[in-house]
């Protein structure tokens, strides 16, 4: 195992601008200010791309398919390129985890157990995929072949969030890529930095300039513009469903282009009193503790066997007492900061109204001070209901709701959410209930006795009703990135009769 050390963040080297046909670019229009979320002390100027980057941009990525083959050689070429671009991954994964703990929630420690170990691994999922989908041979009657060609679309456009930097990049690059896409992506102005070191990378590893092009700039400028680029085929999208619904609108304006979008979730955890408790704590806790919340999966509403409440509440109590907060940039850090001032004002605003609808809360509400940044306490709100504003919006901080259950109908009707159906947790050690549950609730994943997604990338993630359209991970992620033509030859049977 890595042994992590903390580092000095006035260390850390990197750069700054857009990153366009292989070059960081330093465009002289608007600049942002980007701060440490640690602390929120500005440490970086951020250009914000406009409509003319973001067309730079894709002319680059054209200009590379056209003359680099990365689409139109042997698949297998783009497999060997994209393994030396985990392998260099790999090998970075010092450099990479300082920046990405320096600009992000992301502690040191995990960061380079968790985020970067996973970015290679994904990269190498991917990567292999780009021989295996070539299409289907259809059933036809004997005088005619029919046959439907997997094509890539060309270039595609990605607008990532802040809360996983790294991963959230590589989740959509490394499928675009192995189906032999160029691709335009815009990091989250929050955290912008470390994912120009990626696409760095990808070019050191012998990608072409251009196929991975990082385009630095705001949602509504930056992201806007790359959603209406004619030259943009297809929109991965990982973030709040407001924006994503902008994105959808934009997309539909400009020309009808597929959008993939991963969006909010307020998932249940439902726990029924057969449960190994200790076991659904430990999950639970954990959930909640990951990146404080800031998670689209977290599971922030607890629905209880009203038997197993307090016995669950106590374990919870304290297991969420046991975090060490600090800078991300200590090693001993293992929880993470909130990542802006305005996402800690949207928790406080989210728990005052919970409190005035009447929620109590078993621990927390506050803010931990004393570091610079926004820390929160683990929250735990009892005394709610379906129209509390905690049980009815995504927080994205550390705060999990409790209601109880007497039957397994009322606990179906409980974790059944008005607007988002991302993922869920069930615990119990009755098989047919665990199979029933997951068949009543309406989420696009449904993890039974665990919480937590593994590096098993062929388990795809993404959502029901509002939380989403389509898939990251998984095979479905590269079949995303692929178009089909339907191909129908007409062999010349009656000839051969002739
Ligand atoms: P957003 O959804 O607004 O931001 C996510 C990404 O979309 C960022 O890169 C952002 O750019 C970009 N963006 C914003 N507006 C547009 C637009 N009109 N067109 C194209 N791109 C756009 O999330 P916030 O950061 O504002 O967070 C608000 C809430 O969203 C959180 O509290 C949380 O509930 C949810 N969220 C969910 C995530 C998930 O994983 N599902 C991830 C992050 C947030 P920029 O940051 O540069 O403005």
């Amino acid at each position: 195992m890595t042994r992590t050390c903390g580092f000095d963040p006035a260390s850390v080297e990197f750069a700054r601008g857009h990153f366009i046909g292989g070059q960081v670019v330093e465009d002289a229009t608007d600049h942002l200010s980007v701060a440490r979320p640690s602390d929120l002390i500005p440490y970086a100027d951020l250009p914000i791309g406009t409509a003319d980057t973001v067309d730079r941009a894709v002319t680059a990525a054209r200009q590379a398919l056209s003359s680099s083959g990365w689409a139109t050689q042997s698949p297998r070429e783009r497999v060997r390129a994209m393994r030396r671009w985990a392998d260099l991954v790999e090998s970075h994964q010092e450099e990479l985890g300082r920046l990405e703990a320096l600009g992000s929630t992301r502690p040191i420690s995990q960061v380079i157990a968790s985020d970067v170990a996973g970015v290679a691994e994904a990269i190498r999922f991917f990567s292999e995929w780009a021989d295996k989908l070539g299409g289907d041979v259809a059933a036809t009657r004997s005088n005619d072949l029919g046959m439907i060609v997997s094509e890539p679309y060309g270039v595609v456009g990605a607008i990532t969030p802040w809360n996983f930097p790294l991963s959230m990049a590589s989740w959509k690059a490394a499928p675009a890529l192995a189906a032999g896409n160029a691709i335009v992506l815009k990091p989250s102005e929050l955290t912008p930095f470390s994912t120009v070191r990626l696409a760095q990378l990808a070019v050191q590893a012998g990608i072409p300039p251009g196929i991975f092009n990082v385009v630095q700039g705001t949602g509504a400028v930056t992201g806007d513009a790359i959603t209406r680029h004619p030259g943009i085929a297809k929109i991965s999208f990982t973030g709040s469903t407001r924006t994503g619904t902008a994105i959808m609108t934009a997309a539909a304006e400009s020309g009808i282009k597929p959008v993939i979008l991963e969006l909010g979730g307020k998932s249940p955890q439902v726990v029924f009193a057969d449960a190994d408790l200790e076991r659904a704590a430990d999950c639970i806790a954990g959930s909640l503790l990951a990146n404080a919340g800031q998670a689209c999966v977290a599971g922030s509403r607890l629905i209880v066997e009203r038997s197993a409440e307090a016995a669950l509440v106590g374990l919870l109590q304290r297991k969420l007492s046991n975090i060490v907060p600090g800078h991300t940039w200590n090693a001993s850090t293992d929880y993470a900061p909130i990542v802006s001032e305005i996402q800690a004002r949207r928790i406080d605003r989210i728990l005052q109204q919970s409190r005035d609808q009447g929620a109590e809360f078993v621990m927390g509400g506050q803010r931990i001070e004393g570091y610079g940044g926004a820390w929160y306490q683990p929250t735990l709100l009892t005394n709610v209901t379906a129209a509390t504003a905690a049980v009815r919006e995504e927080i994205f901080g550390p705060v999990l709701t409790i209601q109880a259950f007497d039957t397994e109908e009322e606990a179906y009707a409980l974790a059944d959410h008005p607007e988002y159906g991302l993922a869920a947790g069930v615990y119990t050690r009755d098989l047919g209930r665990a199979m029933r549950a997951m068949r009543a609730i309406q989420a696009g994943t449904v993890w039974i006795n665990r919480y937590t997604r593994t590096m098993d990338f062929i388990l795809p993630t993404g959502g029901y009703k509002r939380s989403g359209i389509g898939k990251d991970l998984g095979r479905q992620a590269v079949e995303q990135n692929l178009r089909h033509k339907t191909v129908l030859i007409d062999i010349g049977a009656d000839q051969a009769a002739r």
